[in-house]
């Protein structure tokens, strides 16, 4: 079954506010193992709503639309339908009887236009709105389309979703396909094309199945696709040596949460300094709830005022070895787990521009850990703007950790 969403609104096409919907639906989707194979969001305009529509009918065995059914000017998607398939618009009674409890319950009277909303295509069945008064439509077979189904949702996500839960989930499920699982592998210190080559032959091996990669700054997903779980175990065991140490995690953890998972696994702790990444790797370890049982705390030693008086690093040592440098790094990570008596002390220090700072270049990034058997430390340069080097700074320095544990774990 070919299933087209279209998200309907001017605004979705500027910055002013993002499509959602379409996103939720294709999670509820998933649900009951069917997936869209296209959305599109287009603005409240006659010909380009309607050549949508058009296109759409063609192609597609269900569309959902969400948007445009309200009583303005620009609420078009229920009119172009009824157009387009040559159905006439009907008052549907018991829509009207809704509307107008709406608005004697909160002591209104519906302006004129709230009539158009009880129009409903002949052929089709209104879907009752109980948290608004715009209703949804459910068109089976609609003209020339026969098997076709049309849907269509208010925008308003509160509305929108109560309705698809009540009203046309229960609709679809006879036509549910079967419940896809999907393997999740968490990869890193690769870049995606790296990995795209690396993982080929697997791939190759496996082609039946539905295979994605998701890039993101600090981390790259691998996700497979399949009606049979006994298919993504044998996928899961082929990847393994290939991915070796890059692998972070299968399922649905993160970098932090096999960081977590590793301290924890060992009953260790960890202490963090951070001047560059102003506090991201802690953060991004406390968002996770239980990490208390490991993270100790951290500090952001942004200036070398910080670095000497909160970790004592002699004022001439960060003079002459400068504040962005491997040693200051090193110095970091060592003050910063003698501090709080962790087992793991972990450091970074960088460059995030704009300019050349601490005279090291723009997205120079030096990480250090601080563990039982000594100290590590590691340089790497980050192409991209302020943020961008941050997010993967704090990202390099979780998984050069990372690393160090999973060596410790192998021993
Ligand atoms: P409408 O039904 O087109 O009058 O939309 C009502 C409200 O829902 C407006 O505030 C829209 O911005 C919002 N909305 C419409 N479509 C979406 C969408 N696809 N995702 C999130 N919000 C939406
Ligand atoms: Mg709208």
């Amino acid at each position: 079954m070919r299933i087209e969403c279209i998200a309907i609104g001017t605004e979705l096409l500027t910055t002013r506010r993002l499509d959602t919907n379409s996103v939720w639906l294709g999670e509820r989707l998933a649900d009951l193992g069917l997936a869209f194979h296209r959305k599109t969001a287009v603005g409240d305009h006659r010909e380009d709503l309607a050549e949508l529509i058009r296109e759409a009918l063609q192609r597609s065995d269900l569309i959902l639309t969400t948007g445009g059914l309200g009583p303005t000017f620009d609420d078009l998607t229920k009119e172009l339908f009824a157009e387009i398939l040559g159905a006439e618009l009907v008052e549907d009674a018991a829509a009207r009887v809704d509307m107008l409890a709406f608005y004697a319950a909160r002591q209104r009277v519906p302006a004129q236009s709230n009539f158009k909303q009880v129009l409903i295509p002949m052929g089709a069945e209104p879907l009752r709105n109980p948290v608004g008064t715009a209703p949804g439509i459910w068109w089976p077979d609609p003209p020339g389309h026969p098997g076709a189904r049309i849907v269509m949702l208010p925008g308003v996500p509160r509305e929108m979703k109560r309705m698809w839960e009540e009203q046309v989930e229960p609709r679809l499920r006879p036509l549910a396909g079967r419940p896809t699982h999907t393997l999740r592998l968490v990869v890193a210190g690769v870049p995606e094309s790296t990995l795209d080559e690396r993982i080929r032959e697997v791939r190759q091996a496996h082609s039946h199945l539905d295979w994605s990669i998701l890039a993101s700054l600090t981390q790259v997903e691998l996700l497979v696709r399949s009606g049979e779980t006994t298919a993504l175990e044998a996928v899961r065991r082929d990847l393994k040596p290939v991915l070796g140490a890059d692998l972070v995690s299968v399922g649905a953890g993160n970098l932090e949460d096999a960081v977590l998972q590793g301290l924890d696994a060992q009953g260790q702790t960890l202490a963090v300094a951070e001047s560059m990444t102003g506090g991201l790797i802690s953060a991004r370890l406390t968002a996770i709830p239980g990490a208390s049982r490991s993270f100790l705390g951290g500090v952001t030693v942004y200036s070398p005022e910080a670095k000497a008086a909160l970790l004592g690093l002699p004022p001439d040592f960060l003079a002459k070895q400068g504040t962005v440098s491997e040693a200051t790094t090193i110095a970091l990570a060592e003050a910063a787990k003698a501090k709080l008596g962790a087992t793991w002390g972990l450091a970074v220090t960088g460059n995030a521009g704009p300019g050349a700072e601490g005279g090291a270049p723009l997205g120079a990034v030096f990480l250090a850990v601080a563990g039982p058997g000594g100290t590590l430390s590691a340089g790497r340069a980050f192409h991209g703007d302020r943020p961008d080097v941050q997010l993967r700074g704090s990202g390099a320095a979780l998984d050069f950790l990372r690393r160090q544990l999973n060596l410790v774990l192998n021993y």
